[in-house]
């Protein structure tokens, strides 16, 4: 566990997301292998995800309470130490100046040596376009972490606030067309699907979800020839 620890400090892993379950479905294996590695896993959710919802008798309220919950229990599953909830809307997220204020608040406290989120360059894919709230997420935490968290001048009230300057070391981005980090998480495949299953609103009582998962993580490792893994594009901080 050589890479746990960096100059004496257990290695932080702030990882940043838009809605509930996209840190279980994108890194939960990665996120849980770290953790029981030695990692501490912070979350931050930029919404409480109160669209993601099909039944007419629900409400905003009942399902911002239902997703917090479930994002929590997911969590702990994972064994991620903390989680914050931004009060962004859900559906309607864009890389404003205030997203990104709220997220360099937070990487100047947790000061996480490494920081997951989303691939803001992907807008759509063959079968699919990137929900819009991700683009968002992803742009305004990579312009977090470069320059704005790092340098002192950039919202100067945080330092009086005892919120100091930070420089992030790495960042993994998920959903990448072209990835370059393949993370085996045979060991931590099955608390993924745990942790998904927590998200009992969004997978419903999970039936063919194992089945899902497994099939993805087998397809992303294939490549490299690991059974079960998440991909990520790696970006190394040259400073
Ligand atoms: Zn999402």
């Amino acid at each position: 566990m050589e890479q746990q620890v960096q100059g004496g400090e257990r290695v932080r892993v702030l990882v940043v997301a838009a809605h509930p379950d996209d840190p279980e479905f994108a890194c939960g294996g990665t996120s849980a292998r770290w953790a029981a590695e030695g990692r501490e896993i912070y979350y931050l959710l930029c919404t409480r995800g109160h669209k993601g919802s099909s039944d007419p008798d629900m409400t905003v309220e009942r399902l911002i309470r239902i997703r917090e919950q479930e994002q929590r229990a997911a969590a702990e599953v994972i064994g991620a130490r903390e989680v914050t909830f931004l009060d962004f809307v859900d559906g309607e997220l864009a890389p404003t100046l205030e997203l990104r204020e709220a997220i360099v608040r937070e990487i100047r406290r947790v000061r996480p040596q490494i920081v997951m989120t989303h691939d803001p360059t992907v807008v759509y894919t063959a079968t699919h376009i990137n929900h819009p709230d991700h683009r968002a997420v992803g742009t305004a935490t990579l312009d977090a972490i470069y320059p704005t968290a790092r340098d002192r001048l950039n919202f100067p009230d945080h330092e009086r606030n005892g919120l100091l300057p930070h420089k992030v070391k790495e960042v993994y981005l998920w959903g990448s067309s072209s990835p370059t980090e393949w993370i085996d998480i045979s060991s931590s495949i099955d608390r993924k699907i745990a942790a998904l299953r927590c998200h009992a609103s969004q997978v419903g009582n999970g039936e063919q979800l194992e089945e899902r998962v497994r099939q993805r993580a087998k397809q992303a490792g294939e490549p490299r020839g690991i059974p079960y893994a998440e991909t990520f594009f790696r970006i190394e901080m040259a400073r």
